[in-house]
C-alpha cells in the first residue's frame, strides 16, 4: 500500500502518469533538473523537488538525489515512467532498500530481458519462437563468420544491452564481418558499458508487431492485443496503431498467448512489452521484452478503454488484474505519432529552440499527450520528444484522416518539428493501405518533399510579406519604402528562407492588397485579425493563419505547416558563409564526445575531427579543407553551443588557393 507517488521522470509521460495518480486519490511528487523548474509536469504534481543540474546523469539519472526526494516528501511509491531509470535494476534495488514500491517488474525479471542474449536463451527455453542467431562470449570472428554462413546474409549485430533502436549493424556480405563485429564490440563497450554482441538473421521487409502484456503479483497473466510500430527510422519507431492491419484474430492470439508465455516465463509482475519481428510469411519472432510502460501506449488505451497507468498502479499496490483474458475488448482503431523537435529534411537532426506557441489540435477523437507549454524552450539535454498526437475512430481509415486532420492544426511555432513529415506519412499510399513496413521510410517515402528542404510556396510569401508589413504599419514604423495610404506604390518585402532568398512586392489596391512574387500574383484581403491569427480570403478562397514575431523571425502556420522566415527587407546584404574556411563549428547544441585529431595534425577533407552527442546521436564534424589542425578549443566531455568554433584547419597549401581563387 502507498500514498504519495513520486514520478521519476520528465516531460509528455510524467504529466500522463500524474494525472492518472491524482485521478485515483494519491499525492502526486514531481522532480525536476535545473532548467526544467517551469516545466508543465512540475506545476501539475502537488509537491516538486529539484533533483541537480540539467546533465541527465546529473539529475534524472541520479538514483541518490531521487530517493533522497522521496524521503524529504515521503513518497512511498516511485514510478519511473520510460526511459532514463525505468529500466535499471540498481534503482530497483534502492527503492526497495528505502521501503518504496517500485511500480514496475521485480529487479530479476528487468535484469533477464535488459539483455537481448539472456532473454533470448531464456525465450527459446519457454518455446517462444526467436530470430535466428547466434551469441557466443567469444571474440574470435571465425565462429561468428561461420554461424553467420549457417544463418545466410545479411545479418544484424546488435548489442546485447543496446537499445533505442542503437547499437545494430546490418552485414550483408562475409567479408565485412570480422571489421563490423570489431567496431560494434567497441561502440557498445562506450554507448552501454557492455561489449556483449548477438548476432541475427536479418528478416528482409519486417513488421515490427508488439504485445501489451499484464501480469499481477498472484500470476495472472494478460495480453491487450497488439501494436503495429513498423513505420520506423533508424530502427526507432514514428508511427505507432491498434490494431495492426496486417494481424488477424488468429494470429493475435497465437502471438498473444506467445507473450503471455514470455512473461510469465521470468516471473513479471506489471505492465510489459513483448516486441516480435514478422516476416512476409506471417511467422514472428520474439525481438525483445521492454519491462515498463512503453511510449505507444496510448493506442491500446484508446482501443480497449482501459488506463494502463492505472492498471499499474493497482497491481503494484497488491490489487488482482481486475478482467480476465476473455473480458478484454478491442474496439475501433488507434494511431499515434511521435511529434519530434528534429528536421526530417536534414537527416532527422534533432533541434534545440524556443517554443513559442504551442496549441495541440482538438476535435473528436483526438488525443495530445504533451508535457510543453507555450513560452518554454526544447534544450540539448533530453530526448526531442515533445508530444504524441493519438486519434482513435472506428475504423482505421476515420482514424487515419482523423489525425492527419490533427497534424495539420497541431500549432508549434518555434523550434522546428516534424508535424509536416509525419502528415504526409499517414497521407502516404502504402500506410494508407496498412502495408507499410520497416523498410518503408527509406525506400517508398525516400524522395518525399518533406525530407527536402522546406520551400515557402508564393503564397506562402504572399501571406508572410502581408503581416509582416501589416505589423510594421501598426508599430509605427513608416520605414517601409514609399507606402503611404493615400498614395499606394509598391512595397518590397525581402523574405530570407533558409538560403534562398524571395523578394515580395506588396501593392495596396482598391479590393485590398496584389502580392508578387516572382511570376505568381496573389490577391489578398484581410477580413479580421488577432492578436496572432489573421482570417483573410486569398485568390477567392476564405482562409486562416497562425503566426507569431520574434526579432525578425516570422513563424507561419498555414495550410497545414509551419515555416520560419526571416524579415530582411532592411537589413544589410548578406556576407559569405564560412564554408571551406576551416573554421569547424558545432553543428549543434552538444558535447564533444571525441576529438580525433590533435593540434599540429595534418588532414585531408572530408576527415572526421570530433565527434559531437546530442539528444541521442552522433553527429561527425569533418575538415572542410585539407590542411593543418590548429587552435584546438575543446577536448572530449566539452559542451558546445551551436555555431562554437571548436578548431582551425589552416589549409595547405593556402597559396595554390589564393592564386587559383577568383579574386571573390
Ligand atoms: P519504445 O518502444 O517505448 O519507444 P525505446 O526502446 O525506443 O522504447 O525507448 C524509449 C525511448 O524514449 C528512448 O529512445 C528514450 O531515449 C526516450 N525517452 C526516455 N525518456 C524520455 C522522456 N522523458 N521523454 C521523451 N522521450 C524519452
Ligand atoms: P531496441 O532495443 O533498440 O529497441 P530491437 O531489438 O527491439 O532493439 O530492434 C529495434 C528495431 O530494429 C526493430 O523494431 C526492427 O525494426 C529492427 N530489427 C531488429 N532486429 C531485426 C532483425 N533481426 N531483422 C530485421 N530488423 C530488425
Ligand atoms: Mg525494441
Amino acid at each position: 500500500m502507498f500514498n504519495k507517488i513520486l514520478i521519476a521522470n520528465r516531460g509528455e509521460i510524467a504529466v500522463r502518469v500524474i494525472r492518472t495518480a491524482q485521478s485515483m486519490g494519491y499525492r502526486t511528487v514531481a522532480v525536476f533538473s535545473e532548467p526544467d523548474s517551469g516545466a508543465p509536469h512540475v506545476t501539475l504534481a502537488d509537491e516538486a523537488v529539484c533533483i541537480g543540474p540539467a546533465a541527465a546523469s546529473a539529475s534524472y539519472l541520479n538514483i541518490e538525489a531521487i530517493i533522497e526526494a522521496a524521503r524529504r516528501t515521503g513518497a512511498d511509491a516511485v514510478h519511473p515512467g520510460y526511459g532514463f531509470l525505468s529500466e535499471n535494476a540498481a534503482f530497483v534495488a534502492a527503492c526497495d532498500e528505502n521501503n518504496i514500491t517500485f511500480i514496475g517488474p521485480p529487479a530479476g525479471a528487468m535484469e533477464l530481458m535488459g539483455s537481448k542474449r539472456r532473454s533470448k536463451e531464456a525465450m527459446a527455453e519457454a518455446d517462444v519462437p526467436t530470430v535466428p542467431g547466434f551469441q557466443s562470449s567469444d571474440t574470435n570472428p571465425s565462429p561468428w563468420q561461420k554461424a553467420a554462413e549457417e544463418i545466410g546474409y545479411p545479418v544484424m549485430i546488435k548489442a546485447s544491452a543496446g537499445g533505442g533502436g542503437r547499437g545494430m549493424r546490418l552485414v550483408h556480405e562475409p567479408k565485412n564481418l570480422a571489421d563490423e563485429l570489431q567496431r560494434a564490440r567497441s561502440e557498445a563497450e562506450n554507448a552501454f558499458g557492455d561489449g556483449e554482441l548477438i548476432l541475427e538473421k536479418a528478416i528482409v521487409r519486417p513488421r515490427h508487431i508488439e504485445i501489451q502484456v499484464f501480469a499481477d503479483k498472484a500470476g495472472n497473466a494478460i495480453h491487450l492485443g497488439e501494436r503495429d510500430c513498423s513505420v520506423q527510422r533508424r530502427h526507432q519507431k514514428v508511427v505507432e496503431e491498434a490494431p495492426s492491419p496486417f494481424v488477424d484474430e488468429e494470429m493475435r492470439q497465437a502471438m498473444g498467448e506467445a507473450a503471455v508465455k514470455a512473461a510469465q516465463a521470468c516471473g513479471y509482475v506489471g505492465a510489459g512489452t513483448v516486441e516480435f519481428i514478422v516476416d512476409e510469411q506471417r511467422k514472428f519472432y520474439f525481438l525483445e521484452m521492454n519491462t515498463r510502460l512503453q511510449v505507444e501506449h496510448p493506442v491500446t488505451e484508446e482501443v480497449t478503454g482501459l488506463d494502463l497507468v492505472a492498471l499499474q498502479l493497482r497491481i503494484a499496490a497488491g490489487e488482482p488484474l481486475p478482467l480476465t483474458q476473455e473480458q478484454v475488448r478491442i474496439e475501433g482503431h488507434a494511431i499515434e505519432v511521435r511529434l519530434y523537435a528534429e528536421d526530417p529534411a536534414a537527416n532527422y537532426m534533432p533541434q534545440t529552440g524556443p517554443v513559442h506557441r504551442w496549441e495541440p489540435a482538438t476535435g473528436d477523437g483526438i488525443r495530445v499527450d504533451s508535457g510543453i507549454r507555450s513560452g518554454m524552450a526544447v534544450t540539448p539535454h533530453y530526448d526531442p520528444m515533445i508530444a504524441k498526437v493519438i486519434a482513435r475512430g472506428p475504423d482505421r481509415d476515420t482514424a487515419r484522416r482523423r489525425l492527419v486532420r490533427a497534424l495539420e492544426d497541431t500549432l508549434l511555432l518555434g523550434v522546428t518539428h516534424n508535424a509536416w513529415f509525419l502528415s504526409r506519412i499517414l497521407a502516404h499510399p502504402t500506410f494508407a493501405q496498412g502495408e507499410a513496413t520497416t523498410a518503408f521510410l527509406d525506400t517508398e517515402f525516400a524522395d518525399d518533399v518533406s525530407l527536402q528542404p522546406l520551400t515557402a510556396s508564393s503564397k506562402e510569401l504572399a501571406v508572410a510579406a502581408l503581416i509582416l508589413y501589416r505589423s510594421s504599419l501598426q508599430s509605427g514604423h513608416e520605414d517601409r519604402a514609399g507606402w503611404s495610404n493615400s498614395l499606394p506604390s509598391p512595397c518590397p518585402v525581402l523574405l530570407v528562407e533558409g538560403e534562398r532568398q524571395h523578394w515580395v512586392r506588396l501593392q495596396e489596391t482598391t479590393e485590398g492588397t496584389e502580392a508578387r512574387v516572382g511570376e505568381s500574383t496573389h490577391q489578398l484581403q484581410v477580413e479580421t485579425e488577432t492578436e496572432s491569427g489573421l482570417v483573410f480570403t486569398a485568390d477567392g478562397v476564405r482562409q486562416q493563419c497562425q503566426y507569431h514575431r520574434a526579432d525578425e523571425t516570422l513563424y507561419l502556420h498555414y495550410t497545414g505547416r509551419s515555416l520560419a522566415l526571416l524579415d530582411q527587407t532592411h537589413a544589410p546584404a548578406r556576407r559569405a558563409g564560412d564554408v571551406g574556411t576551416g573554421k569547424i563549428r558545432a553543428t549543434m547544441d552538444g558535447a564533444v564526445i571525441e576529438v580525433t585529431v590533435a593540434e599540429g595534425d595534418t588532414v585531408q577533407q572530408g576527415q572526421t575531427l570530433a565527434v559531437l552527442e546530442a539528444m541521442k546521436m552522433e553527429h561527425p564534424l569533418k575538415a572542410d579543407c585539407d590542411g593543418t589542425v590548429s587552435d584546438l578549443k575543446v577536448s572530449a566531455g566539452d559542451q558546445v553551443r551551436t555555431k562554437q568554433v571548436l578548431m582551425t584547419v589552416t589549409p595547405t597549401s593556402s597559396d595554390d588557393q589564393e592564386t587559383n581563387s577568383h579574386g571573390e
